[in-house]
């Protein structure tokens, strides 16, 4: 008698498991670090591995955050802090300088179950800036804070400080005197022991910043996005990246999209929150939805970049209108991609 008490128990044990794992939904992730002109003939395959082996990095810490039960915003801001904390990317270290030659920082999230979003814009010193929007979804009643205000609110929550010069590297310092010289019309002589213009010089015209979209076991989606701007853009100028709706946008009831490209384009087509809608009112798929927006809309107003995106069944996307666009993706089967050119 005990033993089959015993036999049905473990078999009630068993449905309910089945149960629970039935109810957990399937994980995505999706990142990008940058959309733009990215030439393959002039990419060495160190760099190119030194590319993919960051991007499998940082997308491989959100995905573990998801398959552990953690909250897409947290693998999000995993994702996002790894890609933030490396020289390769326009975001953290190693972003773009201004035409004064410094660093301001952008960048915001969303979470696409309670729409709660936080921004930052203008950040001289902060190290990681979606962490700073992060707090201020969380501790803020306010959606976006700016420059001196931002970090005031960043003292309030006990953030540490950098210097400016933290985030700055000799690639960009050449970047900008490259620009500036050619808004100047002069020719800049090219110095062959110019090594690190040289080994990335396969990317020079890209946009880098950094972004991700993840849903979790919960069925939440979150969308991050993280950037130093544009190359010599005007002290003040704030982007895409921290505009609800054109960089970054999550609703758990359409997608989360992440987006990369010439801001004030970005902004004036509302990317991030078109693509949504058009999911949501036109019933289209993810990957229709980006493309519609990417490759329609944003060519025929003439502004490139790409997005990347999750939609609520955990398909993920990824849609560019510029040679090439760093990027990664883990689907709901576990699959790993990790990508750089148009046809990779
Ligand atoms: N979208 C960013 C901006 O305009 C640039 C980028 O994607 O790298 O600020």
């Amino acid at each position: 008698m005990k033993t089959i008490f015993a036999m049905m128990a473990v078999a009630l044990v068993g449905v309910a498991n089945m149960t629970l794992a039935a109810e957990k939904n399937p994980v995505a992730m999706v990142i990008h670090g940058g959309a733009g002109t990215i030439q393959r003939e002039l990419m060495t395959p160190e760099v190119e591995a030194e590319y993919r082996e960051i991007l499998a990095r940082a997308i491989r810490a959100g995905h573990s955050i998801l398959l552990g039960g953690g909250s897409s915003r947290d693998a999000v801001i995993a994702s996002i802090n790894i890609m933030e904390d490396s020289p390769l990317f326009n975001a953290g270290h190693g972003a773009v300088l201004n035409h004064d030659g410094n660093v301001e920082l952008d960048a915001s999230i969303m979470e696409g179950r309670t729409l709660n979003a936080g921004a930052v814009a203008a950040l001289t010193r902060i190290k990681n800036p979606i962490n700073l929007a992060n707090a201020v979804l969380e501790h803020s009643p306010h959606v976006m804070l700016a420059g001196a205000g931002a970090e005031v609110f960043a003292e309030q929550q006990g953030f540490a400080f950098v210097t400016n010069d933290y985030f700055k590297t000799e690639r960009r310092q050449r970047q900008l005197e490259r620009v500036l010289a050619e808004e100047g019309g002069v020719a800049l002589s090219e110095d062959p022991s110019d090594r690190v213009v040289e080994k990335y010089q396969a990317d020079e015209k890209k946009f880098g910043t950094v972004g991700a979209v993840a849903i979790d076991q919960r069925g939440d989606i979150a969308a991050g996005t993280s950037t130093g701007g544009m190359t010599n853009k005007r002290f003040g100028r704030i982007g895409d990246a921290p505009i609800i709706g054109a960089g970054t946008y999550a609703d758990n009831n359409s997608c989360g999209i992440s987006a990369t490209g010439h801001g004030e384009y970005f902004i004036r087509a509302a990317v991030a929150s078109d693509i949504c809608a058009r999911l949501a009112y036109k019933r289209l798929s993810l990957q229709q939805a980006a493309d519609e927006v990417v490759m329609d809309k944003l060519v025929e107003m003439g502004g490139s970049g790409g997005v990347v995106g999750v939609d609520k069944e955990a398909n993920v996307a990824f849609s560019f209108n510029s040679s090439g666009m760093y990027r990664a993706s883990i689907d709901k089967h576990g699959t790993l991609v990790v990508q750089i050119f148009k046809n990779d």
